[in-house]
């Protein structure tokens, strides 16, 4: 199974309490297509500038990911600035620089026509709309928003929220897009809005899927996996986007998706947003093993196994 991501390319500047990053490669998308690709098949569709040269698409490309999707346009690329001394959690943003992806009016090329999953990463409402309207024959579309989208284009994000299986955002913005301060009576809100799932993700302390009734088997109970205690979180940015991919690469590679698959897949995006913490930028998604992986998500298995 094939999953498109949509989505920044970008070059970061990060400050945390464990030091700092300039320039590194970064972006929505980047930390996605890494953490899905170690389960399944990725394509990107993005847009970069001149100064994204063959050795940051050779990041992706070394994990296998298909780069024909991103457009090198004329300028400069995305660049984002953001800092979390005070909070972890929480990137206070610097600065954001949209250059080339000002303009991103995403294309996908032929070859990816048929794939069978789909991620809409951050961006526009009205961009996610048209990529879902484009590709008929996707079997599960994931999405995320922020909350700049929920304040300045409610309206687009709402018809968006109908062509999307399953969204992943955080607490807050669950809270904001539902005008609703307590999260299961805002994720029943927001699973009236069209998703048949919702993934709050809760930073570090793991993330809990909300089902609307009847969706995916039986029952509408919602689920917890935790996140792993980590001594030394160097660099939180991306651990969403992070989570989002191991939790879509594995519903990817399983061959039916119920409710068991989507337990699952949230421990394997816990699994993917404690790898990527541990380093600056995308440097610990690029060289993971699959043993590595599985290894993590049974220690995932042992904090929660109650006998
Ligand atoms: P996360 O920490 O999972 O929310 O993702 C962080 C990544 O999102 C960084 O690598 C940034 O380059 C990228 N990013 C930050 N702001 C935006 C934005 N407004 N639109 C798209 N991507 C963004």
């Amino acid at each position: 199974m094939s999953i498109l991501a949509v989505g920044s390319v970008a070059f970061d500047n990060i400050k945390t309490p464990s030091g700092h990053a300039d320039n590194v490669l970064g972006g929505a998308a980047t930390y996605f297509a890494l953490a899905a690709s170690y389960f399944t098949d990725v394509r990107i569709v993005a847009v970069v500038g001149e100064d994204f040269t063959d050795k940051h698409e050779n990041v992706l490309k070394k994990r296998g990911v298909d780069t024909r999707g991103i457009e090198h346009a004329k300028g400069k690329t995305f660049r984002w600035g953001g800092q979390y001394l005070d909070n972890l959690n929480e990137a206070k943003t610097d600065f954001t620089d949209l250059n080339v992806f000002e303009n991103f009016q995403p294309r996908i090329p032929a070859q990816y026509k048929d794939s069978d999953f789909l991620f809409l990463a951050n961006i526009n409402p009205s961009l996610q709309a048209t990529v879902r309207r484009g590709l008929s024959g996707v079997k599960l579309t994931g999405g995320d928003t922020m909350n700049y989208w929920i304040r300045s284009t409610n309206s687009e994000l709402r018809e968006t929220l109908r062509l999307v299986n399953i969204l992943m955002i955080n607490d807050g913005e669950a809270k904001m897009l539902a005008a609703e301060s307590n999260l299961p009576r805002a994720a029943q809100k927001v699973l009236a809005m069209g998703p048949q799932a919702l993934v709050i993700k809760h930073g570090e302390y793991g993330a809990t899927i909300f089902f609307r009734e009847g969706a995916f088997g039986l029952g509408r109970h919602p689920f917890r996996a935790p996140a792993l205690p980590i001594e030394e979180v160097k660099d939180p940015t991306g651990a969403g986007d992070s989570f989002a991919g191991g939790f879509m690469g594995y519903i990817a590679s399983q061959t039916e998706v119920n409710r068991e698959v989507i337990k699952r897949a949230l421990f394997y995006g816990g699994v993917m947003g404690s790898f990527a913490v541990e380093q600056f930028g995308t440097e610990r998604l690029q060289s993971l093993t699959r043993e590595e992986i599985d290894a993590r998500f049974q220690i995932f298995r042992e904090l929660t196994h109650l006998e």
